[in-house]
């Protein structure tokens, strides 16, 4: 079915920004050990003033929404993680513009993670935010197209895959950002960025299932 009222996706964003902001300190003590100890911080900033300017919005549609949410993120979070996550989400928003589907759901998930890695120029064990989106957007994919799950179940199966993403990223090495001037003694932590795309996910799956 269409969705083209945007009222959920701001739901969503609220929902996002109060885990965030829960999961801050959690999330600064994973940047602390292989990073600089911001990313609980950037992150609680950043989708505070996003669902708040999402809040503010008159009668939005998803792609709006988006947009919005995207814009501010982008200006707000700061960092390597706030030109990947509000970025990528200004750029796949676009996606939206018919509404809400199945379809346009997973044409939005894929240019979103294509958005990511175009950017970040991040691959799939670099422990990086790209090893939770990566089997997140290709569960969702293979779900919904291969499968024929509804978008909720599918949703579900993408959040499980990330879960085990980030889980990957304990025993690796990051190749990419602050971590990897670490070297070898990455090796064994969690990745930031990866455990936020988790809690987003986590939290759009929790708001599509409360609808
Ligand atoms: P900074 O490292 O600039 O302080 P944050 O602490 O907010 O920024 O975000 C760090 C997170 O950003 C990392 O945990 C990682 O998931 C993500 N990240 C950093 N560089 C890249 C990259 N090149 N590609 C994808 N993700 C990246
Ligand atoms: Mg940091
Ligand atoms: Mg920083």
């Amino acid at each position: 079915e269409l969705n083209e009222n945007g009222t959920p996706v701001v739901a969503a964003a609220e929902a996002v920004a109060e885990r965030i902001e829960r999961e801050r300190d959690y999330l600064t003590e994973l940047d602390s050990a292989i990073g600089d100890a911001d990313h609980g911080g950037n992150m609680a900033r950043g989708w505070a003033a996003a669902a708040e300017a999402a809040r503010d919005l008159d009668d939005p549609d998803p792609e709006t929404v988006g947009k919005t949410v995207g814009k501010t993120l982008m200006a707000e979070v700061g960092g390597a993680s706030g030109p990947l996550f509000g970025g990528s989400l200004v750029f796949a928003s676009a996606e939206l513009s018919d509404g809400v589907t199945a379809e346009s759901a997973v044409a939005f998930a894929e240019t979103y993670l294509e958005k990511v890695v175009d950017r970040g120029d991040a691959s799939v064990g670099d422990q990086t935010m790209v090893d939770a989106l990566t089997p997140a957007v290709h569960t969702f994919k293979k779900s919904i197209e291969t499968d024929g799950l509804p978008p909720l179940e599918a949703l579900a199966k993408a959040v499980d895959a990330a879960d085990r993403g980030v889980a990957f990223t304990v025993p690796i090495r990051a190749r990419k950002g602050r971590a990897s001037y670490l070297g070898w003694r990455s090796v064994g932590h969690q990745d930031p960025g990866a455990t936020s795309a988790l809690y987003i996910l986590e939290e759009l799956l929790s708001v599509a299932a409360d609808r």
